[in-house]
Formats: structure tokens, sequence, C-alpha cells
């Protein structure tokens, strides 16, 4: 408990079940089990899986709720285009307490719906997620959930920081966006490929493009040979590129998950949705603050994840999930341990971010571009005005037109505001 204004601290790590629940007909999953939990249980009892996040230790409590995402999106759409339904304790007016279940077909599917994106902590304390993709029907629990891939074809391309030139670093992170802006059908041969682009600053020895795509897509090392010969169009020096070859699906997905974190670090998360690659006045601000050496810090790093696909499907009301035009997301994470660096690697992460962002007041609003940012990745400095100077308000950058939804079924399901924190949905 690291902030005073907690006051109650709830431990769910013993509600970590993962069982297929015959009366919902859907995969029940404890709102205390983490990523690798669900995984690992998912896949060797039935051969399901759900396009979660790429960190293991990660809880599904705030995952679920908030969205979720990660490697098989592009393919199987978010978390929530598979949340059936939700079990939570809500409190009423009275301030009495009750378990309820929340469905998309039952009589308190606006709960439901707040959990497909609303994000955690707003309308009670989950106890139970109920996951069955929409439109899924049988009782077969093997074909409720999307089926994990066999084997995943992975690759790396690497670049030394040594001999990029910005030129070379604009081209690449360019060569990217074209590439996923082409590719974003769902359906498409490509549609299970998913290459997180890591950069970390250039005090390190380089940055990379870690692949994987489903080894059964037809001419998959074809497919993957002319994306990664895509990257490196005119990038001079061009990029080494390594083929992994195949491996089974968890291999895959325990090797290239950041695991549990035991240590907890300092560190602070600025995101943002795209809906195009960053124009080159954008790209040669990453650029400049990732390589300047009198600024940069230690250990930052900037994150470019493709995502849409499948995702993009889905009418942005249909779930709480309001970004469902995008090809990418942002993510720059800076960890530090000394608590008296706090205020100088807020500086530079707020500042990084002010200026990628500065033709639109410092922060990604919904437009041409960008999307906005995601709930999981809260950053208070979008609700101040200091730091968000475009006038729209953080809910609308994170919610858009869901926003006032989501403010008629916080005042109905918890009127007395128990469940809040500093980013948490108030009444209207
Ligand atoms: C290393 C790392 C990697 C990440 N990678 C990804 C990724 O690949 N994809 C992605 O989508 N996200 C990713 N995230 C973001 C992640 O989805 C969010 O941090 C998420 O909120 C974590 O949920 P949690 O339950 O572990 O966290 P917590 O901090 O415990 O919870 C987050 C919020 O949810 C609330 N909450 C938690 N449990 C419950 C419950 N049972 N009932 C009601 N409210 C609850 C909390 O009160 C809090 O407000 C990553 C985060 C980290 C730290």
């Amino acid at each position: 408990m690291d902030n005073p204004d907690v006051k109650v601290l709830l431990d769910m790590s013993q509600f970590a079940e993962v069982e297929f629940d015959e009366r919902y007909c859907a995969f029940s999953i404890g709102a205390g089990a983490t990523l690798g939990q669900v995984y690992e249980a998912l896949f060797y009892g039935w051969g399901v899986t759900v396009p979660g996040g790429g960190c293991l230790g990660v809880g599904v409590g705030g995952h679920f709720s908030g969205g979720g995402y990660g490697p098989l999106s592009r393919q199987h759409g978010s978390v929530v285009d598979h949340l059936y339904g939700v079990e939570v304790v809500v409190v009423n007016a009275e301030g009495k307490a009750r378990p309820v279940v929340a469905t998309r077909d039952n009589q308190y599917k606006d709960l439901w719906w707040a959990h497909t994106g609303g994000g955690g902590g707003n309308f009670g304390v989950i106890t139970r997620y109920l996951m069955r993709t929409a439109g899924a029907t049988g009782s077969d629990p093997a074909k409720l959930l999307p089926k994990a891939p066999g084997q995943l074809l992975s690759s790396l391309v690497l670049w030394d920081w040594k001999t990029v030139t910005k030129a070379g670093f604009i081209r690449s992170l360019r060569n990217f966006f074209t590439f996923y802006e082409r590719h974003n059908t769902a359906g498409s041969p490509y549609d299970s490929l998913y290459s997180p682009l890591l950069v970390p600053v250039s005090s390190t020895d380089g940055f990379l493009l870690s692949t994987q795509l489903d080894a059964s897509v037809p001419d998959a090392e074809k497919l993957l040979k002319a994306f990664n010969a895509a990257i490196a169009e005119g990038v001079d020096p061009a990029p080494t590129a390594i083929e992994v070859g195949a491996r089974p699906f968890m291999h895959t997905t325990i090797e290239r998950s950041i695991p549990e974190l035991v240590t907890p670090e300092r560190n602070l998360w600025k995101a943002g949705y795209l809906r195009k690659g960053y124009t080159d006045a954008q790209l040669g601000t990453i650029h400049k603050y990732l390589t300047d050496p009198a600024g940069r810090p230690q250990n930052a790093t900037f994150l470019l994840v493709p995502y849409g696909g499948k995702v993009n499907t889905v009418r942005p009301d249909a779930t709480a999930t309001f970004q469902r035009d995008t090809v990418a997301k942002m993510v720059m994470n800076i960890v530090w341990s000394d608590p008296a660096e706090d205020a100088k690697h807020a500086d530079w992460t707020r500042k990084f971010y002010r200026d990628l962002y500065a033709t639109t007041g410092g922060v990604p609003l919904h437009d041409e571009y960008n999307a906005g940012s995601y709930i999981n990745y809260p950053d208070l400095d979008l609700a101040d005005p200091a730091w968000n100077t475009s006038g729209v308000p953080w809910q609308t950058l994170y919610y858009g037109d869901n926003y006032p939804r989501l403010q008629r079924i916080k005042a109905k399901w918890d009127p007395r505001n128990v469940f809040h924190h500093s980013m948490s949905i108030t009444k209207p």
C-alpha cells in the first residue's frame, strides 16, 4: 500500500480458480488470477486462450475490466470481446453489499457492459469473470474461446544504436506503421502477426522487433520473411533479422512475456492509441528524446504495439472499449529505484509525451492520427491542465463517447461512490 489515499486493500489472490461453469456455459476465472495462471489453465485444460497481455504477473481483476489486449488481439479482438459475464459485489444506496452476476444477456447487462473497458475499482469488487466468445454456441468448452495456436513462428530484428542514423530510425518506424496500416484487416493472412517494437534509450546496445506469427497460416515462413524485408526496406545500414523458427504456443508465450516482478520498482507509464503512424516530426521527437545524451535516463523504453485487426470489427459502443479503429498503441515506460530521482524521471517522461503530442495540446486527442489513451495505463497528467492543455477532459481521452453511459451506470450501481480512486468514473 504505497499511496496514502488507499483506505482498503483486498487480497484477491485466493480467488484464482479457472474452471468451466456448466451453469453459464462459460469459463469462470477468479478475479485474483494472474495472466500466467489463466493462460496455463486454459491451454492445458481445454486448448483455448484469451487475447490478453504479455505480462504474466498482471492480474485479471484490473486487466479484463479495463479492456485487455495482447499478442493475439489482432486475430481475436480485445479480452472483453470474450467476456460473457462478471460476478461483482456491489453496494446499494443503504450501504448493503450483495453479489450480482451480470451477463451480456441478462437484466444486469448495463453492469456487464461497464466491465468491458470501464476499468477496475469503479463499480464493486469483482470476484470472477465468465468468459465465452461473443457469438460462440454449443456446449463444448473447447469451442467457446479462441483455440490457442499450435506453434508460433518467430523472429527478431535487431538495430545497433551505434550505427543507427536519425534517417534510418525514422524510416524503420515509418516502415513499421506502413506495414500495419496495409495489413489491418481481420481475417487477412497477417492477422496473427504481432511484433512489438521495443526501443530503449540509446545508452543501451540497440532496439528490437520481436515478431510472432501463427505457424499454421499458409506460407507462414514466406509471410514472415516478407514482413522482415518490409521493415528493413530503405534502412541503411539494414537491421539484422534472426529467424527463430517455430515453437509451441506456451513456450513462446512464456519466453516472450515479461515475468512477474518480485522486487517492486518505481515506474511511470504513458500511452496513446494510434489511428495512423506518427508524422515525421513526431518520429524526430521520439529520436531526440531517446538519443539525447544530456537528457536521456538510464532505463526508459518506448514501445510500439500492433493493435487493431479483429478489435476494429466491434462497434465503439458495443463494449465500453471505445477505440475500435486503430492500428497500434504506444507505451512509454521508465523504471528506477531511488525515490530521490522521482522528480527527474517524471519530468523527462512528461516532457517527452508533451512534445510528442505538441500540436494537440500535449495529449493524443481523438483525431485523424490519434485515439486517446487506454485506462489500463492510467496517467494522472491527462487530468492536469499543466500537461493536458487541449481542453479535452481526461475521461474523453480514455472513454470517448462512452463516458456518459459509464457515468449513468456508476450512479445506478455505486450510488454512494464506495469504489473510487483518483481516476475513477464519477456520477453525472
Ligand atoms: C509490466 C506490465 C505489462 C503490462 N502489459 C499489458 C498488456 O500487454 N496489455 C494490457 O492490456 N495491459 C497491460 N498492462 C496494464 C494492465 O492491464 C493494468 O496494469 C491492469 O490494471 C492490471 O490489473 P491488476 O489487477 O494486476 O492491477 P491492480 O493495480 O491491482 O488493479 C488495477 C485497478 O483495478 C482495480 N481492481 C483490481 N482487481 C479488482 C477487482 N477484483 N474488483 C474491482 N476492481 C479491481 C484496482 O482497484 C485498480 O483500480 C501491463 C501492466 C504492467 C505493469
